[in-house]
């Protein structure tokens, strides 16, 4: 049985210049866990997750990821990371991004099924280019899922989707949880956070304001939207 956390930060520091975008933020991530972040514009959740995924380096405090240092190339087989800017060619086509990722893995998810699952496959033969917003989301989302991570994070899973993609999408967490799969999720929608999240980190202004289940986050206000907006 693995005791270790899946993800470990301790007093986590970043600025942009003048700008302290996390200060001091500690917190740990069960394994098979799916753990939100939520909290207005600028509050430091894109670093925080940017910092765990390796794409920024903190200024101080420590990150542990499967128990390893963020940068660890062991670690690449194992983490998911959903990218808001994918750096995907325009002219590849939706098929061919899935079979190129696929290609860097060993043991690869089934693109077909993935693709499926989030509503892609009458879009193989689109050109990256020419996908909506919504359907970029989609892809960023398969390529994150197509190495058949450990552990998966996901930034503003569903901004952007519509009904039917965000369910598409809940679902899609759902089963990662049934498999085990630990999943760190930003979103700014509570109604998500509540239905997919064993618990929460509240962030505002760089900092942890709250931590809990979503249930106890609502106690007393009603739902958690109201939660949030009071803290
Ligand atoms: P949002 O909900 O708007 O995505 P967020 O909670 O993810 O916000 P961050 O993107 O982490 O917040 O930004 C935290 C702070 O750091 C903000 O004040 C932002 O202006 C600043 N910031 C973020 N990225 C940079 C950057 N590359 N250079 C300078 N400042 C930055």
């Amino acid at each position: 049985v693995e005791r270790m956390p899946a993800i470990e930060i301790e007093h986590l520091n970043k600025r942009y210049g003048a700008t302290e975008a996390v200060r001091d933020v500690s917190f740990a991530v069960e394994p098979a866990e799916i753990f939100g972040i939520l909290g207005p514009n600028g509050a430091g959740k894109t670093t925080t997750v940017e910092c765990v995924a390796a794409l920024r380096t903190p200024d101080s405090g420590s990150i542990r990821v499967l128990g390893r240092d963020p940068r660890d190339r062991a670690l690449r087989a194992l983490v998911g990371v959903q990218l808001q800017e994918s750096g995907l060619q325009d002219k590849l086509t939706v098929q061919e991004a899935l079979e190129l990722y696929a290609a860097c893995y060993r043991e690869p998810a089934d693109w077909r099924a993935l693709a499926a699952g989030l509503g892609l496959t009458d879009r193989l033969g689109t050109r990256y280019a020419k996908l909506s917003g919504g359907q970029k989301q989609r892809l960023s989302i398969a390529l994150a899922l197509i190495g058949d991570p450990r552990l998966v994070i996901l930034d503003e899973l569903s901004t952007g989707l519509d009904p039917r993609g965000r369910r598409d999408v809940w679902a899609l967490v759902a089963g990662l949880r049934e498999r085990g799969v630990t999943v760190l999720l930003v979103t700014h929608l509570t109604e998500e956070a509540a239905r997919l999240c064993d618990r929460v980190a509240v962030f505002d202004r760089g900092e942890i304001v709250a931590l809990d289940t979503p249930a106890a986050l609502a106690a007393g206000h009603g739902d958690l939207d109201s939660a949030v907006i009071s803290l």
